[in-house]
């Protein structure tokens, strides 16, 4: 039987119906800027939220590289949280790229409050300091277990960016999930922000590409950074076709991963094995393990049931919920997590 994947979202297959538009996709050299799917998938993507142009990109790495490159000048420094992807996992990339230093924002949520921005703000007016320039956000927060943003926490951290002169971007990876979730339209999210990236290849179902989204001006400067870094593709379009396929189809589905995140919050609060299970409110589920064991143990045993997983530290374990994750293996997932959890208690008579 094929494995249950929770790894991530990233695991999803194209469905039929996006490869058949994958098929049909026209397509151009998109370097000449002539590939009509890709042109359609920028278009679209910035109009719903409600930015003025968009540029597609390989990855969402890319595209939050080249925002934070976009934005900003050496020497400055850019806010953060220190759980953050821009910061965490894209290999050093604000140093390496963009010469910035970073003013991290401590806590276990992933998100930050207007305060914590101001708390991390640095004087332009005293010499040693590197001016801040630019405040990067994460909705949803992948190591805060899938949390969001509420719009005000959103409006007043403007605030402050206005008041002090800073640009605001969004790593929006997983933003989709946050908008379904609190039930918030793309523009009345969009509006906060100077630029937002955006994945498709996460729990939209799409096999590649993200896309950065901001003022037209902004955009043009992005076309060139995308160059430098490699990212120019030609018949591009196959696979923006994929991608705005899920924008038309696979928004409104993610409410099923949620309460399917749900349904495995409920089971792991059963189980001996688990101490803590970090609040559930998209697809993410991220729990802590009793010292009795560790993920490595745990992970191994879920996998001799048929289970994938991420370990997320010594006792932490991620699942993600996602397109490829129906209600039968849901099913047979929670009976699994049983057993492991009877296996434990096996071990210790
Ligand atoms: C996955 C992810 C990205 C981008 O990752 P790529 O693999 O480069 O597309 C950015 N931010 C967050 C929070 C992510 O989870």
């Amino acid at each position: 039987m094929k494995p249950i994947d929770l790894r991530s979202d990233t695991v999803t297959l194209p469905t039929p119906a996006m490869k058949q538009t994958m098929f049909d996709a026209p397509v151009g050299d998109d370097v000449h800027g002539d590939d009509p799917s890709v042109t359609t998938l920028q278009d679209e993507t910035a109009a719903y939220f409600g930015h003025e142009a968009g540029l597609f990109c390989p990855s969402g790495t890319m595209t939050n590289q080249i925002a934070i490159k976009c934005h900003t000048s050496a020497p400055g420094s850019v806010i953060c949280h220190e759980l953050s992807h821009v910061y965490k996992y894209e290999v050093g990339g604000i140093a390496f790229n963009s010469g910035m230093s970073v003013n991290l924002v401590r806590g276990t949520t992933g998100l930050l409050t207007a305060q914590d921005v101001l708390d991390q703000l640095h004087d332009t007016e005293d010499v040693h300091k590197c001016p801040s320039q630019l405040v990067v956000l994460e909705n949803t927060s992948n190591k805060g277990g899938g949390c969001c943003y509420d719009l005000k926490t959103l409006e007043e951290i403007r605030e402050v960016c206005d008041q002090h002169n800073l640009k605001l971007h969004l790593d929006g990876a997983r933003v989709f999930n946050a908008l379904v979730s609190r039930g918030y339209s793309a523009r009345d999210m969009g509006q906060y922000f100077d630029s937002i990236s955006i994945c498709f290849s996460k729990g939209m179902g799409a096999p590649v590409g993200s896309v950065l989204v901001g003022k037209k001006d902004f955009i043009h400067r992005a076309q060139w950074l995308r160059k430098l870094f490699g990212g120019g593709m030609r018949q591009a379009g196959y696979l923006a076709a994929a991608a705005n396929y899920a924008l038309h189809n696979h928004v409104e589905r993610m409410q099923e991963d949620h309460s399917r995140a749900k349904a495995i919050e409920k089971t792991l609060s059963e189980l001996d094995a688990v101490v803590k299970i970090l609040p559930v409110e998209t697809n993410i589920i991220i729990f802590q393990l009793q010292d009795y064991t560790n993920s490595k143990d745990f992970l191994a045993k879920l996998g001799e049931l048929g289970v994938l997983a991420a370990p997320f530290g010594k006792q932490m374990v991620r699942f993600v919920t996602h397109l490829d994750f129906d209600d039968a293996q849901l099913e047979c997932l929670l009976v699994a997590l049983k057993q492991v959890d009877a296996m434990y208690k096996k071990e210790m008579v």
